[in-house]
């Protein structure tokens, strides 16, 4: 038996961290958000496969720690796991940009208060930085990826199919149409080959971002719900479908309008979007709802202590320690609004 070598451990757990483009534009929109940003642009070239640009205008990255950024397991957002405990950033592992960097060519620009200019570092596959140039960029952090995959064929052959362009797009629109909707005071942008593809100012609200995101018509038929409860303590704030309204998408493929956060972040969670989609569709008897998903926005806090976000390299999966306690809470609010306590169950939806 032999040890591999340290390249190819690289290269293999990197491109396991780093999936896709919709998967890079995540990793680094959250940590533009990590770093206080209030504006974001991603532009992206050939989908995203060319070149996946992000910039933004946050706290930028101190001189002295742009020789370590983009080296694995390096961050300036925790010290300790016991520092999960009370976790407030999407970031914590240290583990995009040097990922990024073992799977395609990285440059980061970054400017902080401080400096008198921006700095534009070029990273080499281990994300060691290995040339450096005055830029002219304002202050805050611009990361550019280019060639993604570009040594490892099979992937990028993959995403290369025009099939699979245009979903990984799509998918980067809802990513952003979600922080868009948690994040209202938030302005965004997305420019695929130079064409904006979508864009959302700074606003008031969750109302104000639900309408900017979804459009008069959805967000007009968008009930603001609230629920608050100790013991263990939890929030539930959401905008819910008015009962009788029929703002549903059809498609499974759609689904991501049922826009679930827990403590700020996108997430899927299985139990909770059945719990939703079973009390929305109780009030359409008849077949046409069976393969409808609820467009609505769902946003639980509960203390950072009882959930874990480390379960899948995207964090995208959630752990809830008081799970039955969520779902209970989830399903009076559900109740309170639809007022049906007997749901069909998913098995009689057509799933
Ligand atoms: P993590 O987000 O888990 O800390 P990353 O590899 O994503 O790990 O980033 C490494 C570090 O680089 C971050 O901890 C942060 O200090 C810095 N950094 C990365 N992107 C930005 C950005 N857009 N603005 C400011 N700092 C950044
Ligand atoms: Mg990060």
């Amino acid at each position: 038996m032999k040890q591999l070598p340290p390249d190819t451990v690289r290269l293999l757990s990197s491109s396991q961290v780093i999936t896709s483009v919709v998967n890079v534009v995540k990793e680094l929109m959250e940590n533009s958000m990590d770093a206080g940003a209030s504006s974001i642009d991603v532009k992206l070239e050939n989908y995203g496969l060319d070149r996946i640009e992000v910039r933004d205008n946050g706290y930028g990255i101190k001189a002295a720690d742009t020789p370590v950024m983009a080296v694995r397991h390096f961050t300036s957002k925790i010290c300790s796991h016991e520092d999960l405990e009370h976790l407030e950033t999407y970031g914590f592992r240290g583990e995009a940009l040097g990922s990024i960097c073992a799977v395609a060519e990285v440059a980061v620009t970054t400017k902080t208060e401080e400096d008198d200019i921006s700095t534009q570092y070029a990273l080499n596959f281990t994300g060691k930085i290995v040339s450096q140039k005055p830029s002219h960029l304002g202050q805050g952090t611009t990361v550019s990826v280019l060639k993604l995959f570009k040594n490892l064929p099979v992937r990028r052959q993959y995403y290369s199919t025009t099939k699979k362009c245009k979903e990984e797009l799509k998918k980067v629109q809802d990513l952003l149409m979600a922080y868009a909707i948690i994040k209202p005071d938030l302005r965004l942008m997305l420019v695929h080959n130079k064409v904006v593809v979508w864009q959302k100012a700074k606003v008031a609200d969750h109302r104000s971002a639900l309408l900017a995101t979804l459009g008069p018509s959805v967000a007009a038929n968008l009930l603001p719900c609230h629920h608050h409860q100790e013991q263990p303590e939890l929030f539930l704030d959401g905008f819910l479908p008015k009962p009788g309204a029929d703002y549903s998408s059809t498609s499974s493929s759609s689904s991501e309008k049922t826009f679930l956060f827990v403590n700020n972040r996108p997430v899927h969670h299985k139990d909770i979007m059945k719990l939703l989609r079973q009390h929305y569709i109780a009030q359409y008897p008849d077949d046409s709802s069976r393969n409808r998903f609820p467009i609505l926005m769902l946003k639980i806090t509960v203390s950072p202590s009882s959930i874990d976000v480390n379960l899948t390299p995207d964090k995208t999966q959630i752990l809830l320690h008081n799970k039955e306690a969520v779902l209970t809470a989830v399903e009076s609010l559900l109740v309170s609004l639809y007022g049906c306590t007997d749901p069909p169950a998913e098995k009689e939806l057509g799933h």
